[in-house]
């Protein structure tokens, strides 16, 4: 089973040393590896290498970047791989990324295929390359034919896996996956799991980035009010049954949106253990 854990990058000292705890204690169960998010901000950026460099540094844990492209320069993302190339590390998240509004320049690279064409052809089989899909589809795609479509292409520009997008509904994962596999597609596509700890944070991602909460999940979320401690008690519940749903259909590879919290993907990730 690889299990492989999520991360932001902290940015105040308190967030940082929160983290090495969480690190400290997802490491017992031995991911494959730890990723840490890239923003499209300046600042950001920082911090996800300083964060990067800390894991491959510290832990036992293989550190894995994201990277994403859109609004920058060729020249400063090989800056970036140069730098991760010799701190030792092998696997990038490679993704477009989302332009901030307001900003207009593009830069050189407009959809993630292209970032892995580009990685490909300057460091040729160094990195293992992770890809982002979306058994739920893209929230930008106009159908699910077209964002397919696009997914394999960047499969096609050299991607050795993908990890998805969260979802509730195991059926839109083996669609995809059925899909994909119909044009072509073999690398392996790891599901994305969302703990569910909060309602409000929940619903807000969710809008955000097209993932569905089924009614059924929303509707009892919803009727919790202020007791946290029974929502937690039925996302666990729910996402366990998830992750046994996936697993008992063959999946073995499992990547979790941790929020730089141990306790909630630790316990998904022992079961599944
Ligand atoms: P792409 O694969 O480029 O696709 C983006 C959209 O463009 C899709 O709708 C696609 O169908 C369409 N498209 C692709 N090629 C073409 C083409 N040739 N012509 C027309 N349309 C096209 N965001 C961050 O900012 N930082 C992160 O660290 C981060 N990590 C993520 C990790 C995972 C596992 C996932 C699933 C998402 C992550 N995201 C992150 C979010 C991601 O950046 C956004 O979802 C973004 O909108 C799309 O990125 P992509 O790499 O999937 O883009």
């Amino acid at each position: 089973m690889k299990l492989s854990f999520e991360f932001f990058p902290p940015r105040t000292q308190e967030g940082k040393k929160n983290l090495a705890q969480v690190r400290k204690e997802l490491s017992v169960i031995n991911p494959e590896y730890f990723s840490t998010t890239f923003g499209a901000g300046g600042s950001t950026q920082d911090a996800t290498l300083e964060t990067v460099l800390d894991i491959q540094k510290n832990d036992d844990i293989p550190a894995a970047p994201h990277l994403s492209c859109i609004g920058s320069e060729k020249e400063k993302i090989i800056q970036l791989l140069n730098q991760y190339k010799s701190a030792g590390i092998n696997r990038i998240i490679t993704l477009r990324g989302d332009i901030p509004s307001g900003v207009r320049d593009i830069g050189d690279f407009h959809y993630a295929n292209e970032l892995v064409e580009f990685i490909k052809s300057e460091y040729n089989d160094h990195f293992h390359i992770e890809v982002a899909a979306y058994p739920e589809m893209h929230p930008q795609s106009k159908n699910i034919q077209q964002d397919i479509k696009h997914f394999v292409n960047k499969v096609n520009a050299g991607a050795d896996g993908a990890i998805t997008q969260y979802f509730y509904n195991a059926d839109a994962y083996f669609k995809f996956v059925d899909d994909v596999q119909k044009h072509g597609v073999e690398i392996p596509i790891t599901p994305g799991i969302m703990p569910i700890t909060n309602y409000t944070q929940l619903l807000r991602f969710s809008n955000m980035c097209g993932a569905e909460v089924p009614r059924w999940i929303e509707t009892r979320l919803r009727s919790f009010d202020d007791d946290m401690e029974s929502l937690r008690a039925f996302g666990l519940d729910v996402v366990n049954s998830l992750c046994d749903q996936l697993k008992s259909q063959g999946v073995d590879s499992f990547h979790f949106y941790s929020m730089n919290k141990a306790n909630p993907s630790l316990q998904l990730a022992k079961n599944l253990k």
